[in-house]
Order: C-alpha cells, then structure tokens, then sequence
C-alpha cells in the first residue's frame, strides 16, 4: 500500500509492479540510518516502483535475470533503495560497483507449486566450529520461518541470520515445492517436485531440515576478529569520498577483476582455486587520477597506507642498494604472512613510473647499470617467488605501456590492465564537481558558473589540469582584491569574494 512505502525503503529487495526496471543499477555501499556504513549496497529503485504483489506483503524482485529475493520494508534503509547482504551478493556472484539488472518476479510463474513443502539448509556457525554450537532443530526452524517467512528460497541461496545472538551463515541445499492447497491438506499428502530451479515462497507449514556445514567454520562481519586480507571493504568505506570523477567504469572494472575473489568468504577462494590478484598495472597519460586510484584502492579495501616507491628515485638514489631497497618493501607484508597466515591484512605497494626500471632491462651490458635488471628481477621474485605473498596487491603505474617488461605482465604478476584515458565531458563535469566542492559548500562560487558548460571548454583537459583549471580561476578571482601599489594589499571587501564563471574563463585562455 501506499502509505506504506512512503514510511519506508525495502530491505533484503525492493520490488517493483508493472513498471520497467531493468536498466542497469550500480551497487555502492551503502548508508545505515545512523550514518555508520554498512557493508551492504545499494542500487537505486524507485519507490513509486514498489509495491506488494503478495498476498503475505512480500514482493519479489529478479536480478540479473537468474536469483529472486524477496521484498520487504524495513525501517532501517533509505526509501527507494534494496539492500544486498554480501552473503547475498556470494549468492549472486556480483560485487560492489557492479551493475545489476533488476525486474519484478512473478512467484506464480511456475504454477501453483509455488511454496516450499521441504527444505535441506546447511548452517554455518561463524568464528566457530559448528559443533561447539548446540541447537535445536524446532527451535532453529521456528526462528527461521519467523524472519524468512513469505520470502523465496531456491537452492545454493546464501543467507545470515543471528540464532541467539550467533550469526550464522546458511546455504540452501535443496527445496522441495508444493501447492499450497495440498500443504494444507489435514491428511498432509503434499505432492511433492524437486527441481534444481525450483523456487518456493516460506510459509510456517514448510518443513526445514538443518544440517551443520562440516566445513571449516565461516568468519562473519560483526564478530571481533581484526578482518583479514580476503575482506575487501572497510566498513567505513564511503563511495563519495573517493573524490575520483569520470572514471567508474574504470573503477568497476577493477574491482570486478582485481577484488572479486576477495570479496568470498574466508577460504573459498582457495576452494574454487582461484587465486587472488597480487598485481594490477594502471596505464594512459599523466595527471588522469592513476595514483589517485591506486591510493583510493588502499583507502577502501583493510589495507595500511600504501608504499609508494617510484621508478627513476630506485634507479638514482639507491643505484647498488635497489635489490635491497625493493626486498624491504615487501618486508612488512612478508612478516605479517608468517605470523598470521591468511589473517594478515592486506599490504599495497605503488610503483609509479614502473617504465623508468624497465627502460633499463637487458641494457646492463652496454652503458647501463644493470640496476632496472636487478629491481624487476627482485619484483618478479617477490610476485611468484617460492614463498609467494597472498596478502600483496602491487599496482604498477606507467604513461607508457609499452616500455613495460613483459615479463611483469604475465598471470600471477601485473595481470590485471587498466587504462585510464582522459576524461570524457561528463568525467570532466563531475571532476570540476570535485574540485570545486569546497568552494561552492562555503559560497564562493558565484551562481553564474556554469560547471557544465566548462566542461564542454575542456576538451582534452586531463584530471590533472582541470584541477589546475580550478585554482588558477581561484587566483583570479583573488586578484581582484588585491590593491597595487609597491606593497600589495588586500581590500576589505576580501572576505566576500568570490569565483565567477569569468575567472574559469580567464585562466582557460591562460
Ligand atoms: P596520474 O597518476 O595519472 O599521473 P594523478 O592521479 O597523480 O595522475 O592526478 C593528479 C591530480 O589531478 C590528482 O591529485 C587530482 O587532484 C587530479 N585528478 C586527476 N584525475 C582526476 C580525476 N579523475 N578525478 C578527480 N581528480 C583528478
């Protein structure tokens, strides 16, 4: 009903009626009402969009055209909004930044088979062993038709629920469908249709047999352990304050490709047998925000503050000692390995200029000193060198691909390539956003500024000279207030000034 969507967004899944919604819906982590983060996401839907389509007041929504999830209103998120869980999101194999497709479902599509008579779900306790838990199996149920119930369950859906405080993380493993009518029947004789697709709605008739996971027991968010290196996101991690403009899909794309296999829980990596990406190589002109990314990179998933170590000071300064000096940066890391295997968080290591100790390789006969030799060699050694190092992430940065060794860029080194090319004129607008934020919050952009027509008078302007653009229209502005004479002045009108659209034009014809 209406009055109900205006009180509140849907958790667990938003669900639509009628109207076409599936357009692509990027993920970005999302805000908790009380302005903590939460390690969930988001993709927009509109609330007029919403409304029950059942009976039980659920509704049911298709991503990506294979999983449903049920939807529910829930106070706690922002109208308009569904939320993806990240056991959710393992279910569904997105990850944050992805774009998802999202259209109603009907749950009668399959007939009047459409509830679950029986269910196998396999618990996970997590930071536990399973066993150390006891349980009981009504009790369990009762607790899981009561925050399931109406909601649709298919097999090798991944769900959390708390059981007495303890979160655990559950897989289903098979569901059973029935017709409603014959669930109901007092002789009880449901005919039932096992179905590998099969897709049920919950009621409290529907039997739901547990069993324990006897795998190694699944670490979740919410307990204490210090995250490790395979959790991806910090908590606090806000998407708008990466203060990176145009470069979306770019930064999508990595994480999809470099960060995915962290995102899995603990070990499932390992299970699959993919391995996780130790290196990445971002390339395309200067000043286009590659060190931004890679520091962002650092600031959004548990890493420390990154190294930085830049490719001609290895060569100059430390001509003798760059073996040395490239060992070390991966000292810290190497540490933390030994002593706490995969619960080590995450070191990064930025390379910049990396073409400067390439340029030197297999020139060391002749002239050269051999030294860009030894330091890409050390590199190579530490990227898949005996004691490899799962909790690294090297992220190569060059102007000049090509220069690039080939040998750093194999499976298992640099693997992952990016190019980060100049902005195009939205990219240009929202970096003129960016650059201009602090301004335009305390006033000082005068309403003729017109940011979008500066982002058509930028052409080929890199991140880099659009943020020069910014300040030199700044001093401009500033310049006006400055009174001749042998020893300049300010007016006293200085604390009014302000940046008009004049000042931008000026200090583009500079
Ligand atoms: P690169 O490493 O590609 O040479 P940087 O990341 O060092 O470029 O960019 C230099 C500066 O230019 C950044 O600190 C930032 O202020 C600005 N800049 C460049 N690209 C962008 C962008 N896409 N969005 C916002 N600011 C940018």
């Amino acid at each position: 009903s209406p009055s109900r969507q205006e009180k509140s967004g849907y958790g667990q899944g938003g669900a639509p009626s009628g109207v076409p919604m599936g357009r692509g819906m990027q993920l970005r982590p999302a805000k908790s009402p009380d302005n903590s983060f939460t390690f969930g996401n988001l993709c927009a839907v509109s609330a007029q969009d919403i409304a029950p389509t059942h009976e039980g007041g659920d509704t049911y929504l298709l991503i990506n055209g294979a999983y449903v999830l049920s939807a529910r209103p829930l106070p706690s998120f922002p109208r308009g909004h569904i939320s993806l869980s990240d056991a959710q999101r393992t279910w569904m194999q997105v990850a944050l930044t992805d774009v998802v497709e999202v259209q109603p479902y009907d749950p009668f599509s399959q007939g009047a088979q459409s509830y679950v008579g029986s269910m196998d779900v396999e618990v996970a306790f997590a930071g536990k062993k399973s066993t150390d838990v006891p349980y009981d199996q009504d009790e369990l149920a009762q607790a899981f038709v009561h925050t399931f119930r109406n909601q649709i369950f298919s097999p090798g859906q991944q769900l959390l629920m708390d059981f007495r405080s303890i979160p655990m993380r559950m897989t289903v493993r098979t569901v059973e469908l029935v017709d409603i009518a014959s669930l109901r029947a007092p002789s009880g004789g449901a005919q039932q249709r096992r179905d590998p697709a099969a897709r049920g709605i919950l009621t409290p008739e529907s039997a739901i047999n547990f069993s324990k996971d006897a795998r190694s027991p699944i670490n979740l968010k919410g307990s204490t352990r210090r995250p490790a290196a395979n959790s991806v996101i910090r908590p606090d991690f806000k998407f708008e304050d990466l203060g990176i403009g145009g470069l979306d899909k770019e930064f999508s794309d990595i994480f999809r490709r470099a960060f995915a296999s962290r995102i899995f829980p603990p070990g499932l990596a390992e299970k699959i047998g993919i391995q996780h990406v130790r290196g990445i190589l971002l390339y395309g002109p200067p000043g286009t925000g590659k060190t931004l990314i890679a520091r962002q990179i650092g600031k959004m998933l548990n890493a420390r503050e990154p190294k930085v170590i830049n490719g001609p000071e290895v060569l100059n300064k430390y001509v003798g000692q760059s073996e040395e000096n490239i060992r070390k940066l991966f000292a810290d890391a190497e540490k933390e390995q030994k002593e706490k295997g995969d619960e080590s968080g995450l070191h990064i290591i930025i390379f910049d200029e990396l073409d400067a100790v390439c340029k030197q390789r297999g020139s060391g006969a002749g002239g050269g000193t051999g030294v860009g030799d030894s330091v890409v060699n050390q590199l190579l050694s530490k990227l898949d060198g005996v004691d490899q190092l799962n909790n690294i992430l090297l992220i190569g940065m060059t102007n000049r691909k090509d220069m690039i060794d080939e040998a750093l860029l194999r499976s298992g080194r640099l693997e992952v390539h990016m190019e980060i090319s100049l902005p195009d004129e939205f990219g240009r607008q929202q970096i003129l956003k960016i650059h201009t934020t602090k301004m335009r919050e305390n006033g000082k952009m005068a309403g003729d500024v017109n940011l979008s027509e500066l982002a058509k008078l930028t052409r080929n302007f890199s991140g880099a000279e659009i943020s020069g653009l910014v300040k030199s229209a700044s001093s401009f502005a500033l310049q006006r207030h400055i009174k001749g004479g042998t020893v300049a002045a300010l007016s006293d009108d200085v604390a009014d000034m302000q940046i008009h659209m004049e000042d931008f034009l000026r200090a583009l014809d500079e």
